[in-house]
């Protein structure tokens, strides 16, 4: 459903918006969002494709430009332990700051705003009014391309969001500079992290980005006791070695603790990748390394053919929440997200 659609809504063309996080040098502009660091000449993006230099003033092209409004499970971003079985308005733009060989939502994160002509251009309280008015609505997710790239719209629409009691969603890449981290946290309650290998060799040739950044990422997450979970996409022969997989979850554990939420997501051949999807036998087998180091593990794009999409208890085992694709039925968590047999505090509620 699209949740912007129709005649209930007006959208303002009032979107040439400057940018933070970026100095001048020489004539050209160096933009500090993301820790590409790019230097970018007059009239040029850098390389999200969304950030402009116009007359020594970098621009956000993509400010309140809205690529896709839907209203999703909140499953399906993937977080399972925060309000598990409710829906969050979720939002999307143009753009993103790595080039992955096998990204799923290309025609979206590949493109800059001239080269994507079916955009809503939505004020901040006209969504924020939008996301209230919806019954039942949590909040509002910033989702489909990568959102550090809209980054000023994020800010100012988590901002008033957060003033009006609406949950407010990540879900990222993780490529953000510490600064423009550290001043969006306190307005975002959730993130879902993709950690898409766990060598820097990985992330150069696959995704024109590093590694160490994303580690920094969710570092910084953690240390603000912000709601948590990763998404770990498994593409056969390039991030499944064993060896790898046992240093991503030793350092999830050792860094992040052991409660930290794990989604193993099985890949299937996008965009300019065309290698065979990853074997079911090849996630049962990751699915059992990474629960002997954390507490919850989850396999994703199975549907419900493969286990690993129930919650069970960390503390008592029982099984608290039970999930049939995006059906969620949750007989064994208390009102404040407990677990009813040992109280163990299972899920944000
Ligand atoms: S946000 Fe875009 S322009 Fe800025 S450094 Fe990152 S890729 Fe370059
Ligand atoms: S970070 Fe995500 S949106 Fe960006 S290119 Fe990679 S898979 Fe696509």
């Amino acid at each position: 459903m699209d949740e912007l659609s129709g005649n209930s809504l007006t959208f303002s063309k009032n979107r040439v918006m400057q940018a933070l996080f970026y100095n001048v040098e020489n004539n050209k502009v160096r933009c500090r969002l993301c820790p590409h660091h790019c230097l970018i000449g007059e009239g040029q993006t850098g390389l999200c494709r969304v950030r402009k230099n116009e007359q020594g003033v970098l621009v956000a092209e993509n400010y309140g430009r809205l690529s896709s409004v839907h209203l999703d499970p909140i499953e399906k971003k993937p977080l399972y332990h925060f309000y598990p079985g409710r829906q969050i308005l979720s939002v999307g733009s143009v753009g993103c700051n790595m080039r992955c060989a096998f990204c799923q939502n290309c025609e979206i994160s590949q493109v800059g705003v001239h080269e994507f002509p079916w955009f809503k251009d939505v004020p901040v309280e006209q969504l924020v009014a939008r996301a209230k008015s919806i019954n039942e609505n949590l909040g509002i997710a910033f989702t489909y391309n990568e959102p550090t790239i809209f980054y000023e719209y994020m800010l100012d629409v988590a901002r008033e969001a957060h003033h009006q009691g609406l949950k407010c969603v990540m879900v990222t890449n993780g490529y953000i500079e510490a600064e423009p981290m550290e001043t969006i946290l306190p307005f975002i309650d959730a993130f879902n992290v993709d950690l898409k290998a766990f060598t820097d060799s990985f992330y150069r040739k696959q995704t024109h980005a590093h590694l160490a950044p994303v580690k920094e990422t969710l570092m910084r997450i953690r240390q603000a006791e912000k709601h948590l979970e990763i998404t770990f996409l498994v593409i056969p022969g390039l991030n499944d070695s064993v060896e790898e997989f046992d240093a991503m979850t030793d350092w999830i554990s050792n860094n992040l603790g052991q409660q930290t939420i794990f989604h193993l997501s099985k890949y299937f051949p996008q965009y300019h990748m065309a290698r065979p999807e990853t074997p079911d036998a090849t996630l049962l087998k990751l699915h059992e390394l990474a629960c002997r180091k954390l507490s919850y593990v989850y396999l994703g794009n199975v549907w419900s053919r493969l286990p690993g999409h129930n919650t069970e208890c960390s503390n008592c085992k029982a099984v608290v929440i039970k999930r049939l694709g995006y059906d969620v039925e949750t007989p064994g968590i208390t009102a404040d997200g407990s677990c009813v047999h040992c109280e163990n505090k299972v899920v944000e509620r």
